[in-house]
């Protein structure tokens, strides 16, 4: 029997566990909260993330290692890795977890990135300003999520708020400032590498955002052979450089055209949730499969998908399982303002067939707002 050790036991953690049922694999999450949603049916050790005896109960209950919560100390990652497999590896675990060195690396292998500089003082922030220009957006480097830890530069007067509001974490966490890219989609590839090195993606999917929390997910997105081509490689070379292992995101803006890379989720992702119903092997499964060395599954899709994640609070969950495609997540978690507690995904064997059952789901659940730019996309 295979213990799969989870570090973090949000619903990543949950659907990784929910994925590796019936391949006969058995969980154990760490968290350090006594309430983690994975935790409701899996077993779970209670402890920060830095106690070195949580983590040796963990390590010694586990066959190998991963992770739900990309910000899990760098230090705690690599103490593991010398007691049990952990994968993905620390070093491309320490990479996704700095915007900075992860642009770094995205400039040294040719993926372009909007223009950015490392900042370090309120003088810094000022030079980097004039230097990239306005819009621009101030964030930090390290801990960021869900668009928390962001302040928008619109103007030369928000440059004082933007180091009132982040300035102080210039010396803890670091800070990034970054262009603004106007960018006319986002999109993301969520794709796979094996122990053995072999690579596959899902289908690319656009992804909506509302304050800095991803909304809706559509896949496939409609774009160009020659786009989703490019957005592959991107992936594709990133993996390699880092020798993942595991299930990873690459979040893109594509602006005129042109892809620029925002950063590297190294886990399974939002954008990737639609992969379970829409996908003939999830990114849940597939994330198992190469931790464990096992063959990776075909990521092939099935007709068209949406997810719809639900923030906050649960909607009414009638109108999504009427659907003849519609299938309901809970996570199980308390409702809480900005906090994904579930989602939807909607499949169908068409676009049409698609964007008929969004138009009845937005309406039956006062969600027009959530789902109009998903259906706009698929009637392009
Ligand atoms: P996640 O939950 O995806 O990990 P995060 O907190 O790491 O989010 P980002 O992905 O950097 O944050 O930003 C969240 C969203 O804010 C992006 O998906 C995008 O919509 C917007 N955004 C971030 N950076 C930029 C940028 N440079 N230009 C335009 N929009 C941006
Ligand atoms: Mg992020
Ligand atoms: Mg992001």
């Amino acid at each position: 029997m295979t213990t799969v050790g989870i570090l973090g036991g949000g619903q990543l953690a949950r659907m990784l566990a929910l994925s590796g049922a019936p391949l006969g694999l058995r969980f154990l999450v760490m968290d350090t909260a006594p309430d983690a949603c994975a935790g409701q049916f899996v077993p779970m050790v209670v402890g920060d993330y830095r106690d070195e005896a949580a983590l040796a109960e963990f390590a010694s209950r586990v066959d190998v290692a991963t992770f739900d919560f990309e910000n899990v100390p760098a230090e705690s990652a690599q103490w593991l890795s010398e007691r049990v497999p952990v994968f993905p590896n620390p070093r491309a675990l320490g990479v996704a977890q700095d915007r900075l060195a992860e642009k770094t690396l995205f400039r040294k292998l040719g993926i372009p990135v909007p223009d950015f500089a490392d900042i370090a003082t309120r003088a810094g922030l000022d030079e980097a300003v004039a230097k990239i220009g306005l819009p621009c957006i101030l964030k930090t480097r390290r801990l960021g999520y869900d668009g928390k830890g962001q302040f928008r530069i619109k103007s030369a007067a928000d440059v004082d708020a933007a180091w009132q509001s982040l300035g102080a974490q210039a010396q803890t966490v670091g800070l990034i400032l970054e262009a603004f890219v106007p960018f006319e989609r986002e999109l993301s590839v969520v794709a796979v590498r094996g122990r053995d090195g072999e690579f596959r993606a899902w289908p690319l999917t656009e992804n909506w955002h509302v304050d800095g929390v991803l909304s809706a997910s559509l896949a496939p997105a409609e774009a160009d052979a020659g786009l989703a081509e490019t957005a592959l490689e991107y992936a594709r070379k990133l993996a390699d450089a880092l020798d993942y292992v595991g299930v990873f995101a690459l979040e893109l803006f594509c602006r005129a055209g042109q892809l620029l890379a925002n950063e590297l989720a190294p886990r399974v992702h939002n954008s990737g949730h639609w992969t379970i119903e829409g996908a003939e092997t999830s990114q849940f499964e597939n994330h198992l499969r190469a931790v464990l060395g096992l063959p990776l599954g075909d990521t092939r899709m099935l007709g068209h998908a949406c997810m719809l994640n639900w923030v906050g609070e649960l909607p009414n969950a009638a109108p999504v399982l009427r659907e003849p495609g519609g299938h309901w997540h809970d996570y199980g978690k308390s409702p809480r303002a900005g906090r994904k507690v579930g989602h939807a995904t909607l499949r169908a064997d068409n676009a049409a067939a698609l964007a008929g059952a969004l138009q009845r789901i937005g309406d039956a659940l006062a969600r027009g707002a959530q789902t109009a730019p998903v259906i706009r996309s698929l009637q392009a």
